[in-house]
């Protein structure tokens, strides 16, 4: 049981791996989207043109998508500001509050959604432990915060002993 709240449904090299009409085919409509070392580093502000372009080709993809992060109003908003999609700051993945709130929005379907994210202790825990179908995607930074590194030794831990193969 624990192994299952720990092995994401996808494990991704790279954002641009992920396939977009494989989801929608199966039914997923909305995608829940993790910002730091996902779509951009730690210490990018803004969206690139990567990560613009990332958002884009979701979107036009034919999701809707939803940024949820672990980071400050501060930063998510401003990182959003110009993206079109809702947002969600101080989400404290892996707990259910940022779901919770989603849902109550929008009571979507859970079969319909899914999440994209680098951390399996905050996205891929969460995402599970809700019922959720989580794509884990590799981080593409070493040049993490305090707080991220502390996860990753957890996370060497899990993908060594507790996610499945
Ligand atoms: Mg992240």
């Amino acid at each position: 049981m624990i192994s299952y709240l720990f092995t994401p449904d996808e494990i991704i090299d790279k954002f641009e791996d992920f396939n977009p009409e494989k989801y929608y085919s199966l039914g997923y409509r909305v995608i829940l989207l993790d910002i730091d070392n996902t779509l951009v580093d730690e210490y990018t502000p803004d969206p690139n043109e990567t990560a613009k372009r990332r958002v884009e080709w979701l979107k036009n993809s034919g999701f809707e998508v939803i940024i949820y992060s672990n980071n400050t109003t501060e930063r998510v908003k401003r990182f959003c500001q110009n993206l079109d999609v809702e947002w969600y700051a101080w989400s404290f993945k892996p707990l259910f509050l940022v779901y919770f709130r989603i849902w109550k929005r929008h009571h979507f379907n859970k079969k319909t959604v899914l999440t994209m994210g680098d951390q399996l202790v905050t996205d891929v825990f969460g995402t599970k432990k809700f019922g959720l179908t989580s794509i884990y995607v590799k981080p593409f930074s070493v040049d993490e915060k305090f707080y991220t590194r502390f996860n990753r030794n957890i996370e060497k831990f899990l993908f060594k002993y507790v996610v499945r193969k």
